[in-house]
């Protein structure tokens, strides 16, 4: 029989840890879990999420009805709710926003692949929502296009939702993620990013199969896998597109030693296209007055 003291406990120690890692400041984030087919066990709004007690925690229905509780549940429990519904085996729903991961989201560039085993096996292909307000049923329904082929998503400029059948693994994913994220941002800081063969991320989906897990890109070859392009049709709507990290070329049969980023001196030093120009102009003119001279 469910412990319902246990399950508030254990939201209370995630939320601690999500305030400690500072996925959440101030007052943001919440989390939830289900207790029965029709209850569900949510954080309350406006609380610090590192200092939470079992008793601070509210009880709502499938459709955010508060049940019980002194204090008024989240605004953002629609989003829970929208993935318990869709996915009956989900037990909580974890959302923060963790820096790293959450500067993919405001960036809209996609999460490279096939670059940290850990990452391909664990989350794989991470989809980013399109756009809407927080809170409302809008936003809760920007999910739905990807909750059936992923455990983690970035909400666009915004932060993240992962979901599993434990609190615990629920904030896995996240962690994960903003982990990976992070590792991606120092390596691509020291000028290049590498990622592995097709042939190589085809092995470790094999592994993953192997242990139980689905991954949507099994259907993809070689280095498609690799290619971010399991989502890539939400991208137009989302605004979602690669510009800091480029996946290695199909053509390039340089394999095990592809670059992703092409111009990563430009990148590293957060050039955009129109300083590029710019700085393009501007050389073509002192070249112009050289040459007259
Ligand atoms: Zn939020």
């Amino acid at each position: 029989m469910l412990n319902l003291l246990k399950v508030k406990q254990e939201i209370c120690d995630i939320g601690q840890r999500i305030y400690n890692r500072g996925y959440a400041a101030a007052n943001d984030g919440n989390i939830s879990f289900r207790i029965s087919e029709k209850e569900v066990v949510c954080t309350p709004t406006q609380i610090c999420k590192g200092f939470m007690k079992p008793d601070d925690l509210c009880i709502v229905d499938m459709e955010g009805k508060q049940l019980a509780g002194k204090r008024p549940r989240t605004s953002e429990v629609l989003l829970h709710l929208a993935i318990m519904k869709a996915r009956p085996e989900v037990k909580s729903v974890v959302h923060c926003h963790p820096p790293y991961a959450t500067a993919f989201g405001v960036a809209r560039e996609p999460v490279p692949t096939c670059i940290l085993p850990e990452a391909d096996i664990f989350i794989g292909d991470v989809p980013i929502t399109k756009y809407a307000i927080p809170g409302g049923q809008d936003f809760a329904d920007t999910i739905l296009p990807f909750i059936h082929q992923a455990n983690v998503i970035i909400l666009a400029n915004h932060g993240t939702v992962s979901f599993g059948e434990t609190v615990e693994k629920a904030f896995w994913w996240t962690e994960i993620l903003d982990s990976y994220c992070r590792i991606l941002m120092l390596a691509k800081d020291l000028g290049r990013v590498h990622q592995i063969t097709g042939e190589e991320a085809r092995d470790l989906i094999k592994l993953k199969e192997k242990w139980g897990k689905t991954d949507p890109r099994s259907s993809l070859q070689n280095c498609d896998l690799c290619a971010n392009d399991v989502f890539r049709d939400s991208w137009k709507d989302s605004g979602v597109g690669h510009y800091a990290f480029q996946p290695s070329s199909c053509s390039d049969d340089s394999v095990g030693a592809n670059i992703v980023d092409p111009d990563p001196a430009a990148h590293a030093m957060g050039e955009t296209p129109e300083v590029e120009a710019l700085v393009k102009a501007i050389t073509d003119r002192v070249m112009d007055a050289l040459k007259k001279q």
